[in-house]
């Protein structure tokens, strides 16, 4: 049993290779770095969340619409979208451990320990004042407090300036002047800082001299962009009105060590959604409500999310924040909502020379609309979702077990149907009863091994429900139905199996408090 949360993180990562949810790509050629592959259960809750996301965004939305833009784009998009110039990290190595790091990130990760500081003051004055204690004026008149928010600060406003003038080295003075040790090594022995291009390029075209470079799309955003205008006209949308899809994204990403929380091909969930110049703040404030109230629409406990807002702004936005969570290794950017201004269509419209606006019947005129954007990482959010509903359980009798708590309309497989022996035609009972659900449900059938193995099986994979179909079963038409978070039995008609698995599975509830 895992003690601490790097043991748990282990243990999880393990879990999700011996129960077929993650694999390492080409594993039998030992793997290739920060990419994945999904099983054949992590494939289910990977197309479950999936459909969580779209049905939220698309279905519940009169005006959301989804596409499915090609991976492939024309390559004068990233020169337009500033992917080109500007799509860059800053890398940083250390000499002594030959590893290497984001400069960017060793600073935030310098920052959180200042914050983490603050917290445990703030915390401890909590639990000392009770309900009288007031947060905020503790927070600006505690001299330890003070201080180290000054501190923070400080860093931010030079880590800010240092980057808007992409001056690397006043990015490396920083690290220095922080003292910031390679956690590997423990010096200060690091190398220059420099840019890094983080998409990656392919040629197109079978001879060399006609070949163009093209580029694996770093976000699916831009395939909304270049299509804003054909599903504006083909839907007759009126803004203010969304685009969504889901899809594949590629990043030559510097650092990648953890698990699929950093990958080089990866799944996004976009929505760009296109407003009248000037309510982009109302609408940038409405999303972050929604896409937070999204995330508490699992069912996680509370505190485990957090909003935080972008210091350095992305090249194309005027607002920025993240939702983060709190992953095994710490609160981390889960989804991004950006007010990215009217900088992607303006920039399309110079570059293809095609007019990208919207002609607004009400106001009798036309303009290039601004964009709110919600982007989620469908692993990071499969991540999040392992994280919450992986438990090392001891139980009463003193055995223990790991069971996926993993919200039931989300489990890769609803139901387990288990023969009590495999004769006296128990299993042809239990066929019977796939054959019913299995139109509407992921089922499985087990009949190997002893009941206590089987429905230990269906924990470690998440299934809500175990129904055991037993010698009873034959005389009355009942069987047992096992729920997995609460271990407790009982024993239904067989005509209500299927009507008790659809009022718990149904998200109708969960969509509405979203
Ligand atoms: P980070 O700061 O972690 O590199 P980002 O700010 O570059 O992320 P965005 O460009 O805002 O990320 O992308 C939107 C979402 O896509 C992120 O919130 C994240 O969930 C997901 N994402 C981005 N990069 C990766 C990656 N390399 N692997 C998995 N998911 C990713």
């Amino acid at each position: 049993m895992a003690t601490n949360n790097d043991d748990l993180f282990k243990n999880l990562v393990s879990h999700c290779k011996e129960y077929g949810f993650i694999f390492q790509s080409s594993e039998i050629y030992d793997g290739l770095s920060a990419v994945y592959d999904y099983g054949q259960y992590g494939a289910e809750l990977k197309k479950n969340i999936r459909d969580y996301w779209w049905k939220s965004m698309v279905q519940m939305h009169e005006n959301i619409v989804g596409i499915d833009s090609a991976i492939f784009m024309h390559p004068t998009t990233w020169k337009a979208s500033g992917h080109i110039d500007a799509f860059n990290d800053p890398l940083i190595d250390n000499k002594d451990s030959k590893k290497r790091y984001r400069a960017d990130v060793l600073i935030e990760d310098h920052v959180s320990k200042i914050e983490s500081k603050i917290d445990k003051e703030v915390n401890k004055a909590r639990e000392k004042f009770g309900v009288s204690f007031e947060e905020q004026q503790f927070r600006t008149t505690n001299s330890r407090v003070v201080e180290n928010q000054k501190k923070i600060d400080a860093i931010n406003e030079r880590f800010k300036t240092g980057m808007d003038a992409s001056d690397m080295n006043a990015i490396r003075e920083l690290i220095i002047d922080l003292e910031i040790v390679c956690p590997v090594s423990g010096t200060r022995n690091w190398t220059e800082v420099r840019q890094f291009n983080l998409m990656f390029s392919t040629q197109m075209g079978s001879v060399s001299e006609d070949a163009s470079t093209l580029y694996l799309r770093p976000e699916t955003a831009q395939g909304i962009f270049v299509n804003f205008l054909n599903v504006q006209k083909t839907g007759r949308m009126k803004i203010p009105f969304g685009i969504a899809q889901t899809g594949k994204a590629f990043r030559n990403e510097i650092v990648a060590r953890q698990f699929i929380f950093r990958m080089r091909e990866f799944e996004q969930m976009e929505m760009q959604f296109f407003v009248k110049p000037g309510t982009e703040m109302e609408w940038y404030q409405h999303w972050k409500e929604a896409r937070i109230k999204w995330h508490y629409s699992l069912g996680f406990p509370a505190g485990k999310h957090r909003f935080h807002d972008h210091i350095k702004l992305a090249h194309y936005a005027n607002a920025a924040c993240d939702i983060e969570f709190e992953f095994p290794f710490g609160f981390k950017e889960l989804e991004g909502i950006h007010s990215r201004t009217d900088f992607d269509l303006k920039a399309h419209e110079t570059f293809s020379g095609k007019k990208l606006q919207y002609f607004d019947p009400e106001l009798n005129e036309s303009y290039v609309p601004y964009v709110v954007e919600t982007s989620i990482g469908l692993d990071r959010m499969f991540l999040s979702v392992m994280t919450q509903a992986y438990k090392e359980e001891k139980l009463e009798d003193g055995s223990e077990r790991v069971v996926l708590n993993i919200p039931v309309f989300l489990a890769p497989v609803k139901a387990a149907i288990l023969p009590l022996v495999k004769k006296d035609g128990l299993p042809e009972k239990a066929r019977e009863i796939i054959d019913q659900l299995k139109f509407d449900y992921m089922c499985q059938y087990d009949e190997k091994d002893s009941i206590g193995k089987r429905y230990r099986r269906q924990d470690a994979i998440g299934t809500p429900f175990c129904i055991t179909v037993d010698h009873q079963s034959l005389e009355d038409n009942t069987v047992t139905i096992r729920y997995r978070d609460t271990m407790t039995q009982e024993r239904i008609a067989i005509d209500r199996v299927k009507n008790t698995i659809e009022s718990k599975v149904s998200y109708r509830e969960t969509i509405t408090a979203s």
